[in-house]
């Protein structure tokens, strides 16, 4: 596995715990792959996070699946706050990335599980709802998860000096 780098301002660095809450309660974030000839492809998406994993359901083919194909190695980043701050010249911001691997899932449970994670995040009230576009879309749709092998969270200086002063 990559050494992956410590963060040089280690003092607005976020705990596993904070991490994992942004990861929770936020609804999309940038993944960033090696895309075609070699270029970055960051590409938006929405997700759910569960059991420690990143859960994204895609349509079966494009330029994202294809760079996966290739190379599943993958950061994923989320942006929990972005308070611009005229008078400071500066924002107050938080934010997670998660670097990993992305495992596409082949097993019909599986998916069907990931697809009920995901519907229940963005449609919460609507069961037979999202059972319909389960059983619409199971077969054209592609889940992927990400099994995260380091987690970084950092907040600007101000919001650490607020929460710890
Ligand atoms: C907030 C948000 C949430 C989203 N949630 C999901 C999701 O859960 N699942 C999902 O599959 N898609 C989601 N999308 C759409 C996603 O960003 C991609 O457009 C989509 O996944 C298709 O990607 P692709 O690589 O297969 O597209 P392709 O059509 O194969 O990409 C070809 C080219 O189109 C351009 N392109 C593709 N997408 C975008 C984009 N979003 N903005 C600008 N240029 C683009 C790029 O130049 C890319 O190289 C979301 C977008 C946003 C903004």
């Amino acid at each position: 596995m990559a050494e992956f780098r410590p963060m040089r301002r280690n003092r607005q660095q976020l705990s596993r715990e904070e991490c994992e809450r942004i990861l929770g309660c936020c609804t999309s974030g940038v993944l960033a792959l090696t895309g075609d000839g070699g270029y970055p492809y960051a590409v938006p998406l929405s997700y759910v996070y569960a059991d420690g994993a990143i859960i994204f359901h895609s349509a079966v083919q494009g330029h994202k699946v294809d760079a996966i194909k290739r190379d599943s190695r993958c950061s994923f980043c989320v942006i929990e706050q972005d308070e611009i701050k005229p008078a400071e010249f500066t924002t107050y911001f938080r934010s997670v990335i998660a670097f990993g691997r992305i495992h596409t899932l082949e097993d019909a449970a599986e998916k069907v599980q990931a697809l009920r994670l995901l519907g229940r995040r963005y449609s919460p009230n609507d069961e037979s709802g999202l059972q319909h576009e389960i059983d619409k879309s199971l077969d054209h749709v592609l889940l992927l998860r990400l099994d995260i092998d380091h987690l970084s969270g950092k907040e600007a200086i101000e919001l650490t000096r607020a929460r710890t002063q």
